[in-house]
């Protein structure tokens, strides 16, 4: 098994877009056909379906969850293959940008796993104002983007009417034109919101969140965050949190960010 890549131009920069490493997100499909007509004036694009037969069968994925797997194994199970031949071959792009949906509602996300001046250079070129550094010590580092020389996840709220899809396009437009790749005014955002992930904010059992939190909204210590069988739930310490309730961390009720920062790149 492996990933299917279609590449459009030559030469430097080098841009890979990675769409379906969950195989149950359908957005950067939608967003390379968007994309399609694309035309660069300098340096390469490469669109990658990084885990075709999990789409193909509109599931997250087949054994483990690819962006679990890195660097993955030469001969391990079907993601931990895909994983070992995608970091050799993302070693070789300038960037690379993972594309991914949440059914929590985010909006927009860029996930960065290592604050570098590299990496702050890259976060100004994509229109997206919230920023979420997510340290290795979280997932334990087998993101795909931790194995990428300089890589980043943007994270969509649900693909309803092709909004996010839309959006996400414009934003790899965006960044592509601000990389000199393709004709337009170039425009960074240099003011961003950063949340510093600091901890998986697990619950036992089934949680019922409260109503009306919110993703990145302060949830204080001691604050009712929902209820489970064993009866009301009060926040140990106070976070923003990420990836709230209907989230894809199972077992796990938010991400929690104790820091939330204005920062002027
Ligand atoms: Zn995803």
């Amino acid at each position: 098994m492996n990933f299917i890549e279609r590449t459009i131009g030559r030469g430097k920069p080098s841009v890979a877009i990675v769409g379906s490493t969950h195989g149950d997100e359908i957005i950067g499909e939608r967003v390379i056909s968007r994309l399609r007509g694309l035309e660069l004036k300098q340096g390469t694009v490469s669109f990658i379906s990084a885990h075709p037969e999990a789409l193909k069968k509109h599931v997250r994925f087949i054994d483990r969850d690819l962006n679990r797997s890195f660097p993955g194994k030469k001969n391990g199970v079907i993601e931990e293959q895909i994983a070992y031949k995608l970091k050799r071959h993302l070693r070789r792009f300038d960037v690379v940008i993972d594309l991914h949906t949440t059914r929590s509602n985010v909006g927009s996300l860029i996930i960065f796993t290592r604050d570098t001046p590299a990496m702050r250079e890259l976060l100004a070129q994509v229109p997206i104002k919230k920023v979420a550094l997510i340290g290795s010590h979280i997932f334990g580092g087998h993101e795909m983007v931790n194995h990428a020389p300089l890589g980043i996840s943007l994270e969509y709220g649900p693909d309803t009417n092709g909004k996010s899809s839309e959006r996400a396009a414009r934003d790899i437009k965006a960044l592509l034109v601000n990389l000199g790749m393709v004709a337009g005014r170039r425009r960074r955002m240099l003011k961003k919101v950063m949340y510093t992930v600091s901890d998986r904010y697990e619950v036992k059992g089934k949680v019922r969140p409260k109503a009306g939190l919110r993703n990145f909204r302060l949830i204080k210590k001691g604050q009712a965050i929902g209820s489970t069988e064993e009866g009301s739930l009060k926040a140990r310490y106070s976070f923003y949190p990420l990836f709230l309730g209907k989230g894809r961390y199972e077992g796990t009720f938010a991400l929690a960010a104790k820091t939330r920062q204005i920062v002027q790149l």
